[in-house]
């Protein structure tokens, strides 16, 4: 087969399985492909998710080959009868299936290394569009499909993200052939502490539509995303543009910026320990282990997370924490003393440099005209050093939205509290901060 002259200007992706259609699983394949082509300078002009109907199949296939130069597909290559991508590809390519032998023998040793005899069923993965070719599959028995629909480049990967990865990168990148006359480069930058709107004014007219680069946001969860891209000819202005808009968004956001990359807020958090030699305790409620599960997702974080209390109950508080009863019975567990006492007795039980407590009502139930439903109090304490008193910054946050949301938010800012504590930076409004006007509300 010669591949097709034609760079890859353009490419779509095209998901398969009823799962997806019917909303049982995420089509997390299409944003991974979308991503690394994005980076390899390959634009992605389209999404496509099609069922496990033949027909659809083919039509989609041929749709998208007609307007794109590449074309991956993901799934339908596994041995059942729902499995369609091999007989769609060769309607699409008007080629009958043949078994390739190679295929085969390699499908027969797939199962030999693991002591198994191959199932009958699994012959179907030998077979391929005549014209097509096929590719080996290290981690699985689907090969994958290579076959020119039209002029488009099409790639048929398996399903599985596990599988596809891999031959993504040993089949497909080295086959990519980027556009030469143009050059994306993407950069994101990460902040947290600002809500989208207070990002957005900061950041002005960096991010009017006729820019290049142009400067885009996402928020999710509470952390801000400004996405950077250049689109166009390449060159060392292309370089330049970037760096001096990566500048101006830098200045812009300044110490709300705790990324550039893939890097996570817990992430930082830790690496930000581990350099000034902080550890770190948490005392959660509400958030039932939450920001524990974000810091110990970080690899390496052991050698500032010493570890941490689910609280759940007003009991477990005293018990585990020593949160004085009266503080309890006086001002409730969903308070700003109860937060300062729990984050306390974690940091003196632990021996740890910094303790962060959450204590707050997630809901849909509980809520009251004082404490409603949202409403969070977030404590960090650090010891003080050469005797100094400790430190403790309590705070009361009214956060919008369903359990799940409130619970996200909670851990979100407990995270960006501990690295201002961490990162040792100035004090400013966090998103969703209400003033504590309680009676108990103090330092
Ligand atoms: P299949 O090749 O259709 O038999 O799919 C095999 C496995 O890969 C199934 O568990 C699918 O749900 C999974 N899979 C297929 N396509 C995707 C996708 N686009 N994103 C995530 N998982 C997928
Ligand atoms: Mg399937």
């Amino acid at each position: 087969m010669s591949p097709a002259p034609r760079p890859h200007r353009a490419a779509a992706i095209l998901s398969v399985g009823d799962e997806f259609t019917l909303g049982q699983k995420l089509d997390t394949n299409a944003q991974w492909l979308s991503r690394r082509l994005t980076d390899l300078g390959v634009r992605v002009r389209e999404h496509v998710t099609v069922g496990d109907d033949e027909d659809e199949h083919v039509r989609t296939l041929t749709r998208l080959a007609s307007s794109a130069d590449l074309l991956i597909s993901t799934g339908g290559l596994g041995p059942t009868l729902d499995d369609l991508t091999r007989s769609a590809l060769a309607r699409a390519t008007h080629d009958d299936l043949i078994e390739d032998a190679d295929a085969l023998a390699e499908l027969r040793r797939w199962y030999a290394s693991r002591r198994r005899v191959m199932p009958e069923v699994n012959r179907v993965q030998a077979l391929r569009p005549r014209r097509a070719s096929m590719l080996a599959n290290p981690a699985g028995t689907a090969p994958g499909l290579r076959a020119l629909v039209g002029a488009a480049d099409v790639f048929c990967l398996p399903g599985p993200p596990r599988e596809m990865m891999p031959m993504f990168e040993s089949f497909v990148v080295p086959a990519l052939r980027a556009d030469p006359d143009r050059l994306v480069l993407t950069r994101v930058i990460s902040a947290v502490g600002l809500g989208e709107s207070a990002v957005v004014e900061r950041l002005g007219e960096l991010m009017r539509r006729d820019r290049n680069p142009l400067v885009g946001t996402t928020a999710s969860g509470g952390v801000v995303a400004c996405r950077v891209r250049y689109e166009g000819p390449p060159g060392p202005g292309a370089h330049r543009d970037l760096d001096d808009i990566l500048a101006r968004v830098r200045t812009a956001l300044g110490p709300a910026i705790f990324s550039e990359g893939d890097e996570s807020l817990a992430s930082s958090v830790i690496q930000g320990a581990i350099a000034r030699r902080l550890t770190i305790t948490c005392a959660e409620s509400c958030t039932g282990g939450g920001l524990g599960h974000a810091l110990t997702a970080v690899a390496g974080s052991s050698a500032a997370f010493l570890g941490g209390f689910i609280t759940y109950s007003n009991d477990l508080k005293q018990a585990l924490l020593g949160v004085p009863p009266d503080i309890l019975l006086d001002h409730g567990a969903v308070s700003a003393p109860c937060a300062r006492a729990m984050a306390e007795g974690a940091r003196i039980r632990t021996g740890a440099d910094l303790a962060v407590a959450i204590t707050g009502i997630a809901g849909p139930g509980g809520g009251s005209d004082r404490k409603p439903v949202g409403t969070v109090f977030v404590s960090v304490t650090l010891s003080g050093t050469h005797g100094a008193a400790c430190r403790a910054d309590t705070r009361r946050f009214l956060f919008a939205g369903d359990r799940a949301s409130v619970r996200q938010w909670a851990v979100l800012t407990a995270l960006a509290m501990l690295r201002r504590a961490v990162e040792n930076l100035p004090d400013a409004p966090l998103v969703g901060e209400v003033p504590d006007d309680s009676p108990e509300a103090g330092p």
